[in-house]
C-alpha cells in the first residue's frame, strides 16, 4: 500500500462522501470516519469496485475526545501515515435568534465543528510534524465571514473554524505542512436536514428557485487544493453559487429585500 492515505471525517453523507470519491478517483487510499457505519460501509463497496483504491471505514464520532484520540492513535498497519486530513464533519443545529435558541444545539455545534475538528487535529498534526509533511483542510463556510438572523452560534463556530486555520498556519511555519480553509456558500447536501430536525420539507425550501452548489463542486475544489505542488498553499477559497451574492442574499429572496 504505497498510495498516499487520507482522512476524511463526516464521510458518510453530502461533502464528505464526494471528496472520498473525488479522491479515490484520483489514486488516494481513505479512511472514511462518521457516526453512520453502515452508509460508509457501502460507500467502501462501491468505492472499492469502481476504483483501484482502498477505504477503511471508520465509526467516529468526533465528539467522543477518547475515541478519537484512541481510534486515531492505533491506527490498522498501512494505515498509519496519514497525508492529508480533512477536518469536514459539521453541522448546524435550529436557525432560531439568540434569545429563542436551544442550549443543547449550541452545545452540539460546538462540540462538532470546534471541538471535534480540534481532536481530530490533535491526533493527526503530531505525526505530520513529526515527518515534516501533509495537508490539513478545515471545512468553515461562508457563515465563518458574515452572520445571518438565527445563524448566530452555528456561524461563530465557522468564524472559530477560519481563525483556527490561520492560527494552525503560524504553528506549522517552517514545516512542509499546508493549511487548508474551505468556505461553501450554500450547497445542496443533508446539511438543512439535518438543521430542521429531519423536516425534509422545511429543507428542501432552502433550495426553492435557486441553483445551489453541490458536494461535487466542493469535492473538486478540496482535491484542486490539496493537489497543487508542495510549496503552493491555497489559504482560504470562498465558493458561492452564481445565484447567491451574500450568506443572506440570493436569487429567491434579493427582491424582497
Ligand atoms: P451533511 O450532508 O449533513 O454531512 C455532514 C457529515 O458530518 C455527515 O457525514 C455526518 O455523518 C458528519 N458528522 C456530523 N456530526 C458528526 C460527529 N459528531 N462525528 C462524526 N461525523 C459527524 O452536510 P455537508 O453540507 O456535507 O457538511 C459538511 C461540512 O461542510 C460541515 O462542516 C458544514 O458545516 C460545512 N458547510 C456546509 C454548507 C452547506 O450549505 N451544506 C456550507 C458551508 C459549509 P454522521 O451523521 O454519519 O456522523
Amino acid at each position: 500500500m504505497n498510495r498516499k492515505i487520507a482522512l476524511i471525517t463526516g464521510a458518510s453523507s453530502g461533502i464528505g462522501k464526494a471528496c472520498v470519491e473525488e479522491f479515490a478517483k484520483n489514486g488516494i487510499n481513505v479512511i472514511a470516519a462518521a457516526r453512520r457505519l453502515e452508509k460508509i460501509t457501502e460507500l467502501k463497496d462501491y468505492i472499492e469496485e469502481k476504483y483501484n483504491t482502498k477505504v477503511l471505514p471508520m465509526q467516529l464520532n468526533v465528539t467522543n475526545r477518547n475515541l478519537v484520540d484512541d481510534y486515531l492513535n492505533h491506527l490498522p498497519k498501512n494505515w498509519e501515515d496519514i497525508e492529508i486530513l480533512i477536518n469536514n464533519a459539521g453541522l448546524s443545529k435550529g436557525l432560531e435568534r439568540l434569545q429563542d435558541g436551544k442550549i443543547d444545539n449550541w452545545e452540539k455545534m460546538i462540540d462538532t465543528n470546534i471541538k471535534g475538528l480540534l481532536y481530530v487535529t490533535k491526533a493527526v498534526l503530531p505525526k505530520m510534524v513529526e515527518k515534516n509533511s501533509g495537508t490539513v483542510v478545515n471545512l468553515a463556510s461562508i457563515a465563518g465571514h458574515e452572520t445571518y438572523i438565527g445563524g448566530n452560534v452555528y456561524c461563530a463556530t465557522k468564524a472559530a473554524v477560519l481563525q483556527l486555520s490561520k492560527a494552525l498556519r503560524m504553528d506549522v511555519l517552517g514545516y512542509d505542512i499546508r493549511i487548508v480553509s474551505i468556505d461553501p456558500g450554500m450547497v445542496e447536501t443533508e446539511f438543512s436536514i439535518v438543521r430542521f430536525d429531519g423536516d425534509k420539507e422545511k429543507a428542501n425550501k432552502v433550495y426553492e428557485n435557486t441553483s445551489p452548489l453541490t458536494a461535487q463542486d466542493i469535492a473538486e475544489a478540496v482535491w484542486f487544493a490539496v493537489s497543487r505542488p508542495k510549496h503552493v498553499t491555497i489559504e482560504d477559497m470562498v465558493i458561492m453559487p452564481t445565484q447567491q451574492a451574500s450568506a443572506i442574499l440570493n436569487t429567491k429572496n434579493y427582491k424582497k429585500l
